[in-house]
């Protein structure tokens, strides 16, 4: 039997975090990639237990692609997201490590980005938040908040798609989206 918890979601868990009773799914068109192929997964926030290494299929989808701030599942305005763990690079360097299909080919090899990963951008109200319950990311090196551009590229990341489902014989499916803020020129 699955049992609520007493964790209060988007404010004890990340409304982005996965939990113990929130099976993975097969393979199937998925509205937050605007019908592709994605990876499913039960909906079941605040049953079991929270499982904070993981996110979210779908949410974390949604967040990315509507800017819905990771802790707290409500969008983000401009000038209200932040970011503690992304990292500065360039568009030569995720070209070197692969990325450049996802990247619009007019955009310079030394255009700044700001790497998100697959952590969308949080108000800072939630940022402040987290980072002072969340023993990981109080323990970071570099606890210095990023406000993330106005502009960005999603990346989506592919898996290859396996039975059961009878839609997946090496189909690549999206898993994950991957978030990286232009920087201003
Ligand atoms: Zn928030």
């Amino acid at each position: 039997m699955s049992i609520a918890s007493r964790l209060k979601v988007g404010v004890d868990v990340p409304w982005v975090t996965s939990w113990s009773e929130e099976a993975q799914l097969g393979v199937a068109p998925c509205p937050s990639v605007d019908g592709e192929l994605a990876v499913g997964q039960a909906t079941k926030p605040g049953v079991g237990r929270p499982l904070y290494s993981r996110n979210h299929l779908f949410r974390q989808r949604k967040s990315v692609r509507e800017m819905l701030c990771p802790m707290c599942g409500k969008p983000t305005a401009q000038g209200d997201r932040w970011s503690q763990t992304a990292t500065a690079t360039t568009a030569g360097e995720l070209r070197t490590r692969g990325f450049g299909p996802a990247l619009p080919a007019e955009m310079a090899d030394d255009q700044p980005l700001l790497n998100c990963g697959a952590i969308a951008p949080l108000h800072r109200a939630c940022a402040d938040a987290s980072l002072a319950r969340c023993p990981h990311l109080g323990g970071m090196a570099d606890r210095t908040l990023k406000p993330f551009p106005k502009a960005w590229v999603i990346i989506p990341l592919w898996i290859e798609a396996k039975p059961p489902s009878p839609l997946a014989r090496g189909v690549p499916a999206v898993s994950f989206l991957q978030l990286v803020g232009v920087e201003d020129r």
